[in-house]
């Protein structure tokens, strides 16, 4: 493959994990001409592109060279990296990001008990992680039918098609619907950011190590909150007091008002009113609530 100057990117074109990661990349400082829908979107700001496509085409597209990273469920990466354990080009996870949270699940009709996995022997399961799920049970030699499908997978029981499904759940709401109950747990899920294990030793290696920092540096701060207030002095210890946590305060003396101070907070949770409220009682005024965006170390 010819070398390139500019990093890649596979990003999803359109689904859960697409407007979280733009939001992400933006803070790092990226964005993208046409980026709301085209396949290849030109980055303004550094030399680094975007290709927007199917998730499930994204571990390829990196292991083939086409993108250099990509941005993707860890079940979508681990499926991949089953089916494909004796390829050449291996994928490896940079960093995990926090979001698209979900879990691979096994999932029972209601009515079935469940004690444990070795119940599963004989079962016919539908999932659209066949390579998983065999991986999973060849590791507890559980002997059971897998059925691949690709769509509506939570169906298949209520069609008698399979016993039991495994399927990605992230609130319980899609198998409550369809009568099922989550029984075991395969995989633990999130987007993360997925590379090939050997990294390009050119220019677009810098450019995953900036990327890296910059990920880091919004990384550290998430959901953190900057708190300005401003309150007399006497009153200071009060407030530190109910601040949630216990936050790194800087106190500043205000100009010609010796008893007034600003303080200043950086709380590691989002504050609710009702704690805002308890802070205004100790003695704060002119609070403000501003959200971090990132924190150079
Ligand atoms: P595509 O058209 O790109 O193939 P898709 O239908 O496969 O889209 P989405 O439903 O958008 O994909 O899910 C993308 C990813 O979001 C999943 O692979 C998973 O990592 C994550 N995710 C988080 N919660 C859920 C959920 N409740 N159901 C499905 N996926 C979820
Ligand atoms: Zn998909």
């Amino acid at each position: 493959m010819k070398s390139r100057e500019r990093l890649r990117i596979a990003i999803q074109r359109s689904g859960r994990l697409s407007e979280p990661t733009l939001t992400l990349l933006e803070r790092c400082g990226l964005s993208f001409r046409d980026g709301s829908d085209k396949l290849f979107c030109f980055g303004e700001d550094e030399p680094v592109d975007l290709l927007r496509v199917r998730d499930d085409d994204i571990p390829a597209l990196i292991a083939q060279g086409v993108c250099d990273i990509g941005i993707v469920g860890r079940n979508v990466l681990e499926e991949f990296s089953c089916a494909n354990e004796n390829a050449a080009c291996k994928l490896q996870i940079l960093r995990p990001l926090g979001f698209g949270r979900c879990r691979l699940s096994f999932a029972l009709p209601l009515e079935n008990e469940y004690r444990d996995a070795a119940q599963l022997r004989g079962a016919r399961i539908a999932t659209a992680y066949p390579n998983l799920l065999r991986r999973w049970l060849n590791e507890r030699r559980i002997d059971a039918q897998v059925i691949t499908l690709t769509g509506s997978v939570e169906i298949a029981p209520k069609l008698g098609t399979a016993d039991a499904v495994c399927d990605l759940v992230q609130t319980g709401a899609t198998l409550a619907a369809n009568h099922l109950r989550e029984v075991e747990t395969v995989l633990e899920s999130e987007a993360v950011l997925a590379a090939p294990e050997e990294l390009p030793s050119d220019g677009r290696g810098d450019l995953i190590d900036l990327l890296l920092r910059r990920l880091d540096d919004v990384n550290r701060v998430r959901g953190t909150r900057l708190l300005l207030l401003h309150a007399a002095r006497g009153s200071v210890e009060a407030i530190a007091r109910v601040l949630p946590g216990t936050p790194r305060l800087t106190v500043l003396q205000m100009d010609g008002a010796p008893d007034q101070v600003m303080l200043q907070a950086l709380c590691a949770s989002e504050l609710g009113w009702r704690q805002l409220e308890a802070i205004r009682r100790a003695g704060a005024r002119e609070l403000f609530v501003l959200p971090v965006e990132c924190a150079l170390a």
